[in-house]
């Protein structure tokens, strides 16, 4: 597919000088608990069908998990949090994800980031988040004729699904819909059809082992999502 052809596009991308730096170190010095795996040390591109109803926006992938196995969110605990939600709601086919190869299938639904390269502390820059639009752009124009709704992990995500959809054809309302878990907003265009955006805290582990965001609390905003995608 087209997407297919994006993804293999994106692995090669270098625009990002920090980042190329970080991932490439980062795969060479590993984790102890990892030494005798290969990292992957590349561009993390998109997860799941070409054809999803419903879009989940991250952040970046993880120094140690997607950055490790090449696929966004396997191999890390946000991923582990994330995975049994979308399976306790019908939306994988098992509730965990750790190898590149595992089977894992995804239902009416695409996960990816607007930064595809693992940023130092999880931080991209704002230049770096600019750079990296240019492929969220490429992959919703893949992705528009069938999505429904955009999910947003955490606030980077909100802010970065605003800007896309705007320069996408959908008009944002002002002031600008704040982000918030179980936040809700449909946005309309004059040649798009409505887009439900939807907003969910992240799956961080800051979040998880707080109790900010509980297993409950994800499985009802996915639900949430779900709905407005008519899945
Ligand atoms: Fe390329 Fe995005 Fe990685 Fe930057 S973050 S190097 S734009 S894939």
């Amino acid at each position: 597919t087209d997407l297919a052809a994006m993804d293999s596009a994106l692995v090669q991308c270098r625009a990002c000088t920090r980042l190329v730096a970080w991932r490439e170190e980062v795969a060479n010095t590993k984790r102890a608990a990892y030494r005798d795996e290969t990292y992957w040390g590349l561009p993390v591109p998109g997860i799941g069908p070409a054809d999803a109803e419903l879009l989940i926006l991250g952040l970046a992938p993880a120094a140690h998990g997607g950055n490790r196995t090449g696929r966004m969110f396997t191999g890390d605990r946000s991923g582990d949090v994330l995975f049994a939600a979308l399976y306790a709601v019908g939306l994988t086919n098992q509730p965990t994800s750790t190898a590149h190869d595992d089977g894992l299938q995804l239902y009416h639904t695409r996960i990816t980031a607007p930064v595809h390269c693992a940023p130092p502390d999880n931080k991209p820059t704002v230049e770096e988040r600019d750079t990296c639009a240019d492929w969220l752009h490429a992959e919703l124009d893949l992705l528009a004729p069938t999505m429904r709704v955009v999910m947003t992990l955490g606030g980077f995500g909100w802010a970065a699904a605003l800007r896309v959809l705007r320069d996408h054809g959908w008009r944002i309302p002002r002031p600008q819909p704040r982000f918030g878990h179980g936040a809700q907003v449909v946005l309309y265009g004059d040649h798009v059809p409505p887009v439900t955006l939807i907003g969910s805290y992240h799956v961080s582990q800051q979040n998880t082992f707080t109790g900010r965001l509980t297993p409950s609390m994800l499985e009802e905003v996915l639900a949430q999502a779900k709905t407005a995608a008519g899945i």
